[in-house]
This record gives C-alpha cells, sequence and structure tokens, in this order.
C-alpha cells in the first residue's frame, strides 16, 4: 500500500486550495482510497474510489474530481478526471484514465493499488449536458471518452446524439448504454501521435448538423479543442452553442491546477 502522499508531504504542503473557496465554494475534500484499478481497454486504467463523503456527493454529469497526485517541494500537484460514474449506495466512485506515456498523474494511475489513498476535490467543472438542445454533437479524443460517455448516458429518450471520437486503436472502443438515439464514428490513430486535430477537424467540417438548435461538447487537446470551435462557428453555430475545455496541451505538462498551462 502507498499513499499518494505521505503524512509528512502532507503536513508541509503550501497549498493554495487549503480552502475551499471562490471557484472550489461548493466542492467537498474527498479521503479516497482506492478499491481497485483494471485495464479496462488497451490505454484506459479503471479506477474505482471510495471515501466517506461520496455519502450524499451530488454532481452533474461530466463534471470531474481533482485528485492530489504528487508534491513538486511543498507545491501540490493536482490532476482533474472526469467522473464516470456513482455508486452512491456503495460509495464506489469510477474514473476512466487515460495511459498516455508519463506524468505524475499518470505515474499515480499506474502504481495505485487497492487500500492506497489520495485527496480528492469535487465535483468541479461547468459543464454538463444542454436541457433545452434539439440534438449534441461530442467530439474529443480518449481523455473526453469519460466525459462523453457520462453526458450521453444521461440523455433523456427522445434526444439525438452524435458523438465523434479518436482513440489510439479499434480495441479502445467502449459499449455505449443510452436512452437517446446515438451516433458514434470512432476514429483510429493507428500509431500517429494523439493531439494532431487533422482527423477531428475534418470530421467537424463535414458532420451533418441535424436541423433545430443544437449543442457542441468539445473536450481534449487545447489546440485540437480550439480548431474545431472554429470550424463548428463557422457552420453556424453561436458561443452559447458551444462548450469547449481543454482537458491537456500536446508536449506540455499540465498547470499544478489540473489544466493545460496558459501560454507565457
Ligand atoms: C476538466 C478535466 C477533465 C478531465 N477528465 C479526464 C478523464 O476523465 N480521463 C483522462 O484520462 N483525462 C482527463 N483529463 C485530462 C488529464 O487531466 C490530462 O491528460 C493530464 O495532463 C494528465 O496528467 P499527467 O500528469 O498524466 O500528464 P502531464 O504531466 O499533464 O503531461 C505529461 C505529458 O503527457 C502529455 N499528455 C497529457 N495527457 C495526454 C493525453 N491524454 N494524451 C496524450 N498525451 C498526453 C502532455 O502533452 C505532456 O507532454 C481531464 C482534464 C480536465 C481539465
Amino acid at each position: 500500500m502507498a499513499d499518494a502522499l505521505s503524512e509528512a508531504t502532507l503536513a508541509a504542503l503550501d497549498d493554495p486550495f487549503a480552502q475551499l473557496g471562490g471557484p472550489l465554494a461548493g466542492t467537498t475534500r474527498l479521503a479516497f482510497e482506492v478499491v481497485d484499478s483494471a485495464r479496462f481497454t488497451p490505454h484506459m486504467q479503471r479506477l474505482r474510489l471510495t471515501a466517506p463523503e461520496l455519502d450524499g456527493f451530488r454532481y452533474l454529469p461530466g463534471q470531474d474530481v481533482m485528485l492530489l497526485v504528487a508534491a513538486e517541494g511543498n507545491r501540490p500537484v493536482r490532476r482533474r478526471y472526469t467522473i464516470r460514474g456513482l455508486d452512491p449506495a456503495a460509495r464506489l466512485l469510477t474514473l476512466d484514465i487515460v495511459l498516455h506515456g508519463d506524468g505524475p498523474g499518470e505515474r499515480w494511475v499506474r502504481a495505485a493499488r487497492p487500500g492506497d489513498r489520495i485527496e480528492g476535490i469535487g465535483p468541479r467543472g461547468k459543464i454538463t449536458t444542454s436541457a433545452t438542445a434539439d440534438w449534441h454533437l461530442f467530439m474529443g479524443d480518449e481523455s473526453a471518452l469519460a466525459a462523453t460517455f457520462a453526458m450521453a448516458e444521461a440523455l433523456p429518450a427522445g434526444s439525438l446524439a452524435t458523438l465523434i471520437l479518436e482513440i489510439p486503436e479499434e480495441d479502445d472502443e467502449q459499449d455505449l448504454s443510452s436512452a437517446a438515439a446515438t451516433r458514434i464514428s470512432w476514429l483510429h490513430r493507428l500509431g500517429a501521435p494523439a493531439g494532431d486535430p487533422e482527423a477531428l477537424a475534418a470530421e467537424a467540417a463535414e458532420v451533418e448538423l441535424p436541423a433545430g438548435r443544437g449543442h457542441a461538447y468539445l473536450f481534449g487537446e487545447a489546440k485540437v479543442v480550439l480548431r474545431l470551435r472554429e470550424i463548428l462557428a463557422g457552420r453556424g453555430l453561436g458561443e452559447d452553442q458551444m462548450s469547449p475545455k481543454a482537458y491537456w496541451g500536446r508536449g506540455r505538462a499540465n498547470a499544478s491546477h489540473g489544466e493545460p498551462a496558459k501560454d507565457g
């Protein structure tokens, strides 16, 4: 058993999130313990975590938790992962985390064993499914799978959703179970590096946009998300019809608060 941070490291942290105020108002600090961790698809690890604070915990589909995965000196390093599911009765929260290569988040995920403890803060994030859209379009890479599937599964019967997801290979495809009418296009990278906008951009330029008012959810690499947003804006989607969120930046570690570092 190896906790993410030792008691001594935790006690010495200079933590900007020691108080959950400002943008973290309404979140809860969660004393997570790993229940199990297993390879779900070749590039995806599924972790189930428990915490006493999950009793009565509420979240919206698409929201995430921020995990305290490491420390650099006395500075905490956090990473954000979308809540794939929650079983409130069993106090079990599921995360689907991409194995992309290396980073403090990845190292923690690979080492996590049942009984390991890690601090979480959540729920975080403002993006959830639009209640008024006539149709929904989800686009992203494998880091967006948890958010996309959690949101698509929450859509009521009668809604219409198109999912376009870029993944490493066919074996990384997952089964979706939703009351909505859904159509999924899987784009296989087949050895090409993640974070190249071309495949998703081509789909954004050509995907059929049904009649009525739609909403697009764009998650993944920062520049890819920007490009998709530009293309869909060019096809007539207003800013209020798009929910873009940069999850990671190509060739660059996320900042210690878990989002891609800003340029400059
Ligand atoms: C709101 C939010 C929700 C998110 N939900 C999820 C989720 O449910 N599941 C999930 O897997 N990720 C999710 N992410 C993305 C995840 O937090 C980032 O991928 C993060 O960079 C991983 O941290 P790390 O320490 O492993 O790598 P970092 O230290 O941040 O990066 C190290 C290196 O790895 C590269 N890298 C990072 N992520 C990827 C990737 N996905 N593919 C290829 N290269 C990468 C970077 O470019 C860098 O070169 C979410 C991010 C946000 C902001």
